[in-house]
């Protein structure tokens, strides 16, 4: 079953289409912008791009291929002094091949709505076998193993298990057990993924009429099945996510299984070297340098001063050490994560109640990831060795990933706790600093479980040169790990932040894409911004530029140009109710 997440995005902009034409006024048709009107305005079209992740660093790559012919110039803004590539972040414990990990984006796989994804790995030339390199999900040899209540089973383990009748392997004495998990979650998911995949029309109004529930209050409603005791919810929880995660909306975790769900199995890749050198790659051939330590921390809207229609935004950013400098734009694409772009004043630009709410409240799931330099790959000398893929259990520390690069060699990093939801809230309380004694004791009882998990009890096996615990909700520059939409949230927030505001400012980030939590939803969400840049100035060579079949940039699946035109004109007639008062800034203007 394909992914229905594009034809999802689709009826959600359209039914908020038919709510406004329908409403008083109608929708006003598309404006060129007030800057146009004055005949003979050769100026650029200048553009801040704010934010230097794969969602920026791409928007000024599209720019940079519509070439000079476009007008468009860009700046693009990065809060963070030291680094780039925001959730694309490879950390180095040496300068050896194989000697890191991803703290972010670490695993594509190859199904057809990653395309976007894959196109720029062609475009960047980094589909070389030795670059785009396989991603074991799961190891190749069947010895990757769930630990839940103290007793490991190996995968294959739990097939023979599976198939002889056995769904407790775990002895937990769960009631209710009466099939595998895969197997109790589909008979409650299947009933919509069917509907959605045959008749998309019927699929669509069932799963709207669900759209409030959580995961959770669906398992324990019995409509056409037995409802699920609380008892075998947290069982279900436990092993196949993370705590806390069945809370996530219903419809998000239907798409999540319609996603994935490809015969045969697809096949997965991964970066040798790290996530970044996609983002690095990008910057060596962008045209405009990238402005780093310019923290975004206010936007307003220049108002021309015989029509007091706004013209243009002025963006005010500081330094760490605390100098201000204020640019202004024909339009900014802001890719900032909404954690990061609540803190930035917008007042003066008089967001819609809806589009504040949307800011404030689209649910970011929390997500750690704890890397260890070993001595020794002793995970892959074990007697059940581990090349690849992944465990799990019940541990604090939840899943070990085993990497997939640097198979035999002897650098000795590994992941090994990747938590998300509450699990990964409870290990950031510990994470309290390279050296403090609770981050001590935190990397001492994950050595400990690995141990106890892959029953090795020579302890000296495990030791260790480094750590390195990326948290992302404690992190300055994401407030957050990715979207991880609550009941309600998607039809809500989804067509406000598709809608740029008085055509001038546009929404980016992951977070504004169907594909949200994946590379790809950032790209995608890149691609419409510029599109509605395209749109709104009334270029429609460089529309064809971009779009066109010969285009290295093809149409991602969610995008439908006729929506977009109607969400451009939609966020166009966005009105100001008051003038500019220019002392709200003030604060800013007093530095520290
Ligand atoms: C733990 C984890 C695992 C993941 N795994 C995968 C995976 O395996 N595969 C996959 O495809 N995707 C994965 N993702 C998702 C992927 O990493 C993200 O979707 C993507 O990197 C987000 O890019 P972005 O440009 O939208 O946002 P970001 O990368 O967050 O970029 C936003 C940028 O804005 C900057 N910024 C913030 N505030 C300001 C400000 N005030 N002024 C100026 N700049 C500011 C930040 O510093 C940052 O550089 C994962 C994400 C996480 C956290």
């Amino acid at each position: 079953m394909p992914s229905v997440r594009p034809q999802y995005a689709h009826r959600i902009l359209i039914e908020h289409q038919i709510h406004h034409a329908m409403s008083k006024g109608g929708i006003e048709p598309l404006s060129p912008p007030e800057r146009k009107k004055n005949e003979g305005n050769k100026e650029p079209i200048r553009v801040g791009i704010l934010g230097a992740g794969i969602a920026g660093l791409y928007a000024a790559l599209l720019i940079d291929y519509l070439g000079s012919e476009s007008g468009i110039v860009y700046d693009i803004l990065e809060a963070n002094p030291d680094r780039i590539g925001g959730r694309l972040y490879t950390h180095r414990f040496s300068d050896s091949p194989n000697d890191y990990f991803d703290a972010g984006a670490m695993r594509y796989p190859k199904i057809p709505w990653m395309k976007t994804t894959f196109e720029l790995f062609k475009y960047l030339e980094l589909d070389r076998p030795e670059t785009l390199i396989p991603y074991h999900l799961n190891d190749p040899l069947g010895n990757n193993f769930q630990h839940f209540n103290n007793i490991s089973k190996s995968s294959s383990q739990l097939q023979t298990a599976n198939a002889q009748g056995d769904f407790d392997p775990f002895r937990t004495k769960v009631v209710g057990l009466t099939d595998s998990v895969d197997d109790l979650l589909g008979k409650k998911l299947d009933p919509f993924k069917r509907m959605l995949a045959e008749d998309f029309q019927m699929g669509w109004e069932d799963l709207m009429s669900a759209d409030q529930l959580s995961m959770r209050d669906w398992l324990a409603i019995g409509i056409e099945t037995k409802p699920y005791s609380e008892q075998l919810i947290n069982y279900l929880e436990t092993v196949a996510g993370s705590t806390g995660l069945f809370n996530c909306a219903l419809s998000e975790a239907i798409m999540d299984a319609m996603d994935f769900d490809y015969q045969p199995a697809p096949d997965w890749f991964t970066i040798q070297g790290g996530g970044d050198v996609v983002s690095n790659s990008i910057i060596q051939r962008l045209t405009q340098p990238i402005r780093q330590d310019c923290r975004v921390i206010a936007i307003t809207p220049v108002l021309d001063p015989k029509t007091s229609k706004p013209t243009s935004l002025k963006v005010a950013t500081i330094s760490k050490a605390g100098s201000t400098v204020e640019s202004e734009y024909a339009h900014v694409i802001s890719t900032m994560p909404f954690g990061c772009l609540s803190m930035v004043d917008t007042s003066a630009l008089e967001f819609s109640w809806d589009l504040q709410t949307a800011i404030r409240t689209l649910h970011y799931d929390s997500a750690i990831k704890v890397a260890i330099k070993f001595k020794q790959r002793w995970w892959e000398k074990l007697t059940r060795p581990q090349i690849g893929g992944s465990s799990t259990t019940d541990r604090p520390l939840r899943t070990v990933v085993y990497p997939s690069y640097g198979i035999g060699s002897e650098d000795a990093t590994m992941i090994v706790s990747y938590t998300w939801a509450q699990d990964a809230r409870r290990m950031g309380s510990y994470a309290t600093g390279h050296d403090s004694a609770s981050e001590q004791l935190l990397i001492e009882r994950i050595k400990f479980d690995l141990a106890d998990m892959h029953d090795i009890d020579d302890m000296s096996i495990l030791d260790h040169v480094d750590h390195k615990i990326v948290d992302w909700y404690k992190d300055e520059y994401a407030s957050g790990a990715f979207a991880l939409l609550a009941p309600g949230q998607f039809s809500s927030i989804y067509r406000e932040v598709t809608q740029p505001v008085m055509g001038m400012f546009h929404f980016a980030g992951e977070a504004t894409s169907v594909h949200h939590a994946w590379v790809v939803g950032s790209l995608n969400s890149a691609y419409r911004a510029v599109l509605e840049i395209l749109i709104h100035e009334g270029n429609l060579a460089m529309i064809d530029k971009l779009t066109c079949p010969e285009s290295p940039f093809q149409q991602p699946d969610e995008i439908n140009s006729m929506l977009t035109i109607v969400q451009v004109a939609l966020g166009q007639s966005h009105r100001l109710s008051k003038p500019v008062d220019p002392s709200h800034r003030h604060w800013l203007q007093q530095g520290y």
